[in-house]
């Protein structure tokens, strides 16, 4: 049998819609959905401004993710009209009833005189790498970028910031900044993920930094080995997106949620004891903090600190997990954050709750928002201990 492709594909190009650039632009007709199917180097050197990439080999399995009425109209294009042609039959047969290609392709486009843009693309590496990203919707290609420019502070290399961490350098967060004073100690390795016991102790920070660039070199990994004071709270916290308040001690979580309130950062609180943890987002003056969840600290001997107290080590493992996803969220702004809400997890019932949190009128940190609590160092009681640092 003869094998003839231009033949064939004039066939195709008559059983589909083709679709003109005047009709793409008549402004009369419902705005489609316009879908770039070819590859991303060529959607790399320009494209039809607000076209979505969906390359030919993954339309079928990703359509559905970025168009689920099957009446939405829809507009593929490729260079010159023939894979769009194709992808176009085959959407019509999965079920699609309004699909048209662009019969004179971005070439034609171009020739036209028609504007179009360099859409600012992951570079190769990185589209491998994140690739189940890109293929959600939510995250995709710009919130990919997005993830990849932004800065996560992370506080405590512990239980908590342990699986944080990794995930959120997992993930692409372009710079991780992390907070800890403490060497690797063996009774952390129960859940501490970040060391292993070739690091007994190393400076937990430098650890962290080689156990995240191992897993992702492409995350800028600030080491910092120091305790958060309120001397160094302000400048520490400078121009980070986001907090992750993986604390072991009272003191700290009050000093933290001070100066967030004064940098007007958002902190993703996570705690844990012995099998039960609790989550929560402290979004500054848009939610409650943590002084209106706890206005005071609880007395020593019902608190223990992490360091006192047992914990079942996967516990920190599911919270600090729950931190990352929900310090995601707020980078992307997807999803619906636990502002204002306190997930809390039992373990031994395997039971999740959420319960509803209110900002307290009456705070004594964020009530005012005018004036942003005096940053002051707390003793264990978590009362203001000596002087005034800064206000
Ligand atoms: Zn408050």
């Amino acid at each position: 049998m003869e094998i003839n492709y231009k033949r064939w594909i004039a066939g195709i190009r008559n059983e589909i819609q083709e679709i003109s650039i005047p009709q793409l632009m008549d402004v009369s007709t419902t705005r489609p959905v316009i879908i770039d199917v070819r590859e991303p180097e060529e959607f790399a050197q320009g494209a039809i401004p607000d076209a979505q990439l969906i390359p030919r080999g993954q339309l079928e399995g990703a359509i559905g993710e970025h168009v689920a009425d099957s009446e939405t109209p829809i507009v593929l294009y490729c260079a010159v009209g023939e894979r769009s042609a194709l992808a176009a039959q085959s959407l019509s047969r999965l079920g699609y009833q309004n699909v048209g290609s662009l019969a004179e392709g971005f070439e034609g486009w171009k020739r036209a005189g028609r504007p179009w843009v360099l859409p600012a693309v992951l570079p190769a590496d990185q589209r491998a790498r994140y690739s189940r990203h890109l293929l959600l919707p939510q995250v995709g290609e710009e919130g990919q970028r997005r993830l990849t420019t932004s800065k996560v502070l992370v506080i405590g290399a512990g239980g908590l910031g342990s699986p944080s961490a990794l995930y959120l350098a997992a993930a692409g967060v372009g710079t991780l900044g992390i907070v800890d004073s403490d060497v690797v100690d063996v009774t952390n390795l129960q859940r501490q993920i970040l060391h292993n016991t070739d690091r007994l102790g190393r400076r937990k920070v430098d650890s962290a930094r080689q156990t995240l660039n191992a897993l992702n070199p492409l995350v800028e990994v600030v080491a910092i080995p120091e305790r958060l004071t309120a001397d160094n709270a302000l400048d520490l916290l400078d121009g980070y997106d986001v907090v992750v308040d993986g604390a072991d001690n009272f003191p700290t979580r009050y000093l933290l949620n001070d100066v967030s309130l004064h940098v007007r950062i958002p902190v993703v609180h996570g705690s844990v004891f012995r099998f039960e943890g609790q989550a929560s987002v402290f979004a500054p003056y848009a939610g409650p903090c943590y002084r209106c969840l706890f206005p005071e600290p609880p007395p020593p001997e019902l608190a223990p600190s992490c360091s006192e107290a047992g914990v079942l080590g996967v516990v920190p493992g599911i919270i600090g997990s729950i931190q990352a996803a929900e310090t995601i969220k707020l980078l992307l702004g997807i999803g619906d954050p636990l502002i204002g809400k306190l997930l809390t997890y039992d373990a031994l019932d395997q039971e999740f709750r959420t319960l509803k949190l209110r900002r307290d009128l009456d705070c004594p940190a964020c009530a005012d928002e005018a004036h942003p609590p005096r940053i002051v160092e707390y003793d264990d009681l978590c009362r203001p201990a000596g002087s005034v640092v800064r206000t």
